[in-house]
């Protein structure tokens, strides 16, 4: 016979839902499982100078490889590479770009029940190595160490028995390689799928979720990609409105094809790109764990975390519905970030290096948000317009928040080609 409750263990569930946030409350589900700590030892760890800056082929990158293998293996998920967890990638170069060779790693967590559909949650794991000119390691913490440990995080709380028993659908988790190299690991995964790309419902990238735009928006979380499903815009508004993290939306014209969602979207997967946007520490050997916002971070994961679940036990699959932008969600999203940044720049605490902007760029700022105010305020957003707003989006990541725009544009092309001086 069950003991009577008395009156104390019933105070202390009451105190405790008081005082405990509000998803780790509700105990058992996917987002309440998040763990900080966890997250951030996984982000330290790969973002530490023994791993190089984790490019393909130094003894950092394999390491990282095996860590990511080995957490996979501690959770049981099955393998889903050639090799273990390992999927090589070998990608062969033309008379332009030089041949390249790198891994996936490649598990997927069963629903109980055995099922025809899976969900990818998929973040690119290799950055940069050493800083071609002054040898200083390209620790990539926000890019890409932050994504990947939000995916590791993932898999652990939905491995958890009592989430893992809800999922009607597989779920395929995806550390890709190669993204700085133009995307070259999540294409070749879609080009050599071990589970056949028709059976992916959607697709769920994540990178770069570690700081905020200019370090000045902390708690924002990007989606980007969504306006190509009704179904997984709804999914993604529901988790982030059960989370502490605020909801930008925008369509994927706002970032062009820059990551791992790209090959998924070209085979019509329904998808998602989170995202923090840049700073001034992106692409330089200052992307360190200790510029990473590990509160914002986390709540993010509790988002992704619930995302992912809710996919994975909705009874109908996520389906594609072609284009369909939702222009005044970007306005609001554009508004508010222009002028968060106008804010923090007027700041009296504003930190030189990562907030610090000239006559020249505040202008610009000004005339982005003045258009986007506009916008908002009339209530709908016509096609012209809707170009505009994007034309002064580019120009503000290009021209106020990336310092050094065109060192960043050519480096981008010299890794592309393949032909980047070999790291010291
Ligand atoms: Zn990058």
């Amino acid at each position: 016979m069950r003991q009577a409750r008395s009156f104390i263990p019933a105070l202390s569930v009451v105190l405790a839902a008081a005082i405990l946030p509000g998803p780790a409350a509700r105990g058992d589900d996917a987002a309440g499982g998040v763990r900080r700590d966890r997250i951030e030892a996984d982000v330290r760890w790969l973002a530490d100078d023994a791993r190089e800056g984790r490019l393909a082929p130094s003894a950092g990158w394999a390491a990282s490889r095996d860590h990511i293998a080995e957490a996979f293996a501690a959770l049981d998920l099955e393998p889903l590479g050639d090799d273990g967890y390992v999927q090589a990638v070998t990608v062969e170069g033309d008379l332009i770009t030089a041949p390249k060779e790198g891994a996936n790693v490649v598990g997927v967590l069963r629903a109980p029940g055995g099922a025809t559909e899976h969900v990818v949650i998929g973040a690119h794991f290799d950055h940069l190595g050493l800083d071609p000119e002054t040898g200083d390691v390209m620790n990539g913490a926000d890019d890409n160490a932050s994504g990947t440990a939000v995916m590791l995080e993932v898999a652990r709380v939905l491995s958890e028995p009592a989430v893992r028993r809800r999922l009607r659908r597989d779920v395929v988790f995806a550390a890709f390689d190669l993204e700085e190299h133009g995307l070259l690991g999540s294409q070749f995964y879609v080009d050599h799928a071990p589970i056949p790309i028709e059976q992916t419902t959607a697709m769920i990238c994540l990178d770069m979720l570690g700081r905020s735009v200019m370090d000045a928006t902390p708690g924002r979380l990007v989606a980007l990609g969504t306006e190509t499903s009704r179904d997984l815009d709804a999914a993604v508004r529901e988790a982030a409105a059960a989370s502490r993290s605020e909801l930008w939306r925008l369509s994927t014209d706002y970032v062009g094809p820059r990551s791992d969602f790209v090959a998924f979207a070209e085979r019509e997967v329904p998808h998602v790109f989170f995202t923090t946007v840049p700073h001034r520490d992106y692409h330089r050997p200052t992307d360190e764990a200790d510029g990473v916002d590990f509160g914002s971070l986390t709540e993010h994961a509790r988002v992704v975390a619930a995302l992912t679940e809710s996919l994975a036990i909705a009874e109908t699959r996520t389906r594609w519905s072609g284009k369909n932008v939702d222009g005044l969600a970007e306005a609001k999203a554009i508004e508010a970030m222009t002028a968060t940044l106008l804010e923090r720049a007027a700041s009296e605490d504003a930190d030189e290096h990562r907030h610090r902007i000239s006559g020249l760029q505040r202008l610009l700022l000004r005339l982005v948000h003045g258009h986007a105010k506009r916008l908002v305020e009339n209530g709908e957003v016509g096609a012209i317009d809707r170009g505009l707003l994007v034309l002064g989006t580019f120009a503000v990541v290009l021209g106020v928040i990336d310092d050094d725009p065109l060192k960043t544009i050519l480096g981008a092309l010299r890794r592309r080609l393949g032909r980047q001086r070999p790291g010291r």
